[in-house]
């Protein structure tokens, strides 16, 4: 385990030096197809270093092209609710899980542009090590990736989310705020727990955080995300991964379907939210570049004002994570670990 927390380490340090970098304002030229081309396929310990993303904010949904598609059942609505940055009604930036450790983020702690590196990875006993990453970011990075390995098709690194449509309050927080509850959920019951992120002033690409799960060879990856439609009436969860017909990791929606199954059913068992299926996809670069089992969990809508208001809800918010958790407990039961090397 040694030998992970070093690589961890060293990876969270190059993400840490492109943050550095992201701030005193050094930039790339703006990605373009060409340049997409020459981009070096994302492996083992060199991802981070490989890449500076622009630090220049962009409303521009990085995940929407199958919006169309899948009609209310992405991770970004057809049309943009409000996008205040500030709610009236703004909780707490973060909230602090139950149990809290030496290595639990602070509110000011989550504000920083560099977290401390100690914040990401918390260790557990049972073997397991779950990647979690809290979809979305303050600002978003137009900049282009390939949404697949050696795909030529792009899409931008990352975008900022959406926003509930009724007090503005952003999803890359709500995203946040859940994601810190699933952690101490998983601490709980004896997980390793790896974070993509523990503030919201980052710029991490979707590629970036796949290769984040890739790196430790983690037995799950969890994507969290909120949804929002056209439809005002429309709500519940579902999670989405890649089809059987995948170009980039086919062979990895087997195990995905049954991670989200057992998430899905559990999540919907604790909160009684409609089930908005499980929805299989090949347009998110976030799950093609997956090497390990993956979902990217929409927990809600935040363009239904009855939804939108649990999203915001702690009480609920327990919930959504102990449903994930128990999904997890009930995926991994009949696996054992990975090799974490
Ligand atoms: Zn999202």
């Amino acid at each position: 385990m040694k030998r992970i927390m070093h690589k961890i380490y060293v990876l969270f340090c190059a993400l840490a030096l492109i943050a550095a970098c992201s701030a005193c304002g050094s930039q790339e030229p703006s990605s373009t197809n060409s340049q997409l081309n020459t981009l070096p396929v994302i492996g083992p310990d060199i991802t981070m270093a490989s890449k500076e993303p622009s630090s220049e904010p962009n409303q521009t949904e990085a995940e929407t092209s199958k919006q169309t598609e899948q009609a209310g059942s992405s991770e970004a609505p057809v049309t943009e609710p409000v996008q205040t940055t500030e709610a009236p009604t703004e909780p707490a930036t973060t909230q602090e899980p139950e149990t809290t450790k030496a290595t639990e983020p602070t509110k000011e702690q989550t504000q920083e542009l560099v977290p401390n590196v100690t914040n990401f990875v918390t260790e557990g006993t049972n073997g397991y090590v779950i990647v979690i990453d809290p979809g979305h970011q303050e600002k978003g990075n137009s900049e282009k990736e390939p949404v697949g390995p050696g795909a030529s098709e792009t899409k931008a690194k990352v975008s900022s989310g959406t926003a509930s449509r009724f007090n503005g309050y952003p999803e890359y927080k709500v995203n946040m705020e859940v994601a810190l509850k699933l952690r101490t959920e998983l601490l709980k019951r004896g997980y390793t727990v790896i974070m993509t992120r523990t503030g919201h002033a980052v710029n991490i690409s979707n590629i970036e955080r796949a290769t984040i799960a890739n790196n430790v060879n983690a037995d799950a990856f969890v994507r969290i995300h909120c949804n929002g439609s056209e439809n005002a009436s429309v709500h519940g969860i579902g999670i989405y991964y890649q089809t059987p017909q995948n170009p980039y990791n086919a062979a990895l929606h087997d195990e995905a379907k049954a991670l989200n199954g057992c998430m899905l059913r559990h999540m919907l068992a604790l909160t009684g939210a409609r089930d908005d299926g499980l929805v299989e996809s090949d347009a998110y670069s976030g799950i093609n570049w997956c090497k390990v089992p993956a979902g990217l969990v929409e927990m809600g809508y935040m363009t239904n004002q009855e939804e939108d208001a649990k999203l915001q809800d702690g009480a609920y918010q327990n919930l959504l994570a102990q449903g994930m958790a128990d999904g997890i407990d009930e995926f991994l039961s009949t696996r054992t670990p990975r090799e974490h090397n």
